[in-house]
């Protein structure tokens, strides 16, 4: 995992630690197609991992029954299942070129980035994720910067 994508995750993730237990984020991972229309958006889900993980600390992906786990340098600590290396490293890389990395969950799925509310007030869809989220994770949200 590329050591910039990692730094920016944890710096999000460490930020809302301060107001939350078990702060995540997640991302849209390549979509797959069923069918003419029917379209299925994978996610990959991460946090740092807390006092009850063996490891404690470190980067915790899920992604398509898959978990992998990374250390603060980007290096890969351990992995169970297939884990999808090239299409979760690819979306971050992505992702994070944006200038808002997380509105691109909430804008395709109607839930928050964060808490996976539904979200209902055009604000909070416009940008991926609810008032009370953009505070915790020190994002903007209606004009102001939280
Ligand atoms: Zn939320």
């Amino acid at each position: 995992m590329p050591k910039s994508v990692v730094d920016f995750l944890y710096g999000y993730l460490l930020f809302a630690s301060d107001n939350l237990k078990h702060p995540k984020v997640r991302f849209l991972l390549t979509p797959i197609k069923f069918g003419e229309n029917s379209v299925r958006y994978p996610e990959v889900e991460i946090k740092i991992l807390g006092e009850k993980s063996r490891y404690k600390g470190k980067l915790g992906f899920t992604a398509r029954e898959s978990w992998a786990c990374f250390d603060s340098d980007g290096k890969l600590h351990c992995k169970k299942g297939e884990f999808p290396f090239d299409d979760v490293i690819k979306c971050l890389v992505a992702v994070f070129e944006k200038d808002d990395p997380f509105t691109e969950y909430g804008k395709v799925t109607g839930n928050c980035n964060f808490c996976r509310k539904t979200l209902s007030v055009p604000e909070s869809l416009y940008l991926g994720y609810g008032k009370i989220c953009a505070k915790r994770f020190g994002l903007k949200w209606g004009g102001t910067n939280n």
